[in-house]
């Protein structure tokens, strides 16, 4: 296995912000970040535009940060290129999806980042992560806190877990980096998706159309087994020859 180009591992391990409607959060999510050796922060759709006065403030010196800030429209493309997605999540969420703690999160981010990048979501300040969010998530975590009130500020959240990645980073040799399989990127799971879903449609199944809660069950399946390019690329080859069987039918 390769290592990954870049010099500096922290630059691959990807805070994404979605929907920020705070830009003092913005802010004091760099800070949080650059305390701890951090630098990559990615916005979705933020509610908040940038510069501003509030989160230069709350940056507190941490401005290459706010300056070197990605915005994408939507996650998707804000992932594509990642192969490890964990999501932070305040409460207990209605479909279930595997957790990981916070340190077993920043333990897999920071190995994973040796093969390329990752992303560590976090949702908007009021609503949290949404379920189409969630379900692009191989992981959930929570921090634990009191159980009368769980949800810490976004940027709070962020300085929690930029510590325990920074308590995690350093301790993973390159023999942890040959045990790692390819892992497929979101770009290519997002395909897969896509195509078993047309296959799904495709076959005579009694399905709900669209397919929505079976294929929030199957993309959960395949988040667990996590398969690398070639466990994929056969399943692509199944659904193509599926395909092809429904052509020669009709
Ligand atoms: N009502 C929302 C709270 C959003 S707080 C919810 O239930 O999720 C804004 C963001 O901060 C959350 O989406 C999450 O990314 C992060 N966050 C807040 N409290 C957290 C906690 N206890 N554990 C993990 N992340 C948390």
């Amino acid at each position: 296995m390769k290592e990954s180009k870049s010099e500096n591992l922290s630059d691959q391990i990807r805070f994404v912000l979605i929907r920020p409607t705070h830009p003092g959060n913005v802010g004091g999510v760099a800070r949080a970040m650059k305390t701890m050796g951090l630098s990559r922060l990615t916005l979705v759709a933020p509610v908040v535009s940038l510069p501003c006065h509030d989160a230069t403030r709350r940056a507190a010196g941490a401005d290459d940060i706010l300056a070197g800030i990605d915005v994408y429209d939507d996650l998707s493309s804000a992932v594509k290129d990642c192969r490890l997605i964990i999501g932070t999540t305040a409460r207990k969420r209605s479909i279930e999806w595997p957790q990981l703690s916070p340190r077993e999160a920043a333990q897999n981010l920071c190995r994973e980042s040796r093969q390329g990048p990752v992303a560590l979501l976090f949702g908007q300040e009021r609503s949290g992560l949404a379920n189409p969010e969630v379900e692009q998530c191989h992981y959930l975590v929570r921090i634990p806190t009191s159980p009368d009130y769980s949800s810490l500020n976004l940027a709070s959240a962020a300085q929690i877990m930029a510590y325990e990645i920074k308590l995690m980073s350093g301790t993973h040799g390159s023999s942890d980096l040959r045990e790692l399989p390819r892992y497929a990127d979101q770009e290519s799971m997002s395909r897969f998706y896509k195509h078993l879903e047309e296959v799904l449609l495709e076959l005579d199944f009694p399905i709900a159309r669209p397919p929505v809660k079976l294929m929030r069950k199957l993309m959960r399946l395949f988040s667990k087994a996590r398969p690398d390019e070639e466990e994929l690329q056969i399943l692509r080859g199944i659904l193509t020859a599926v395909q092809q069987q429904i052509a020669k039918k009709c």
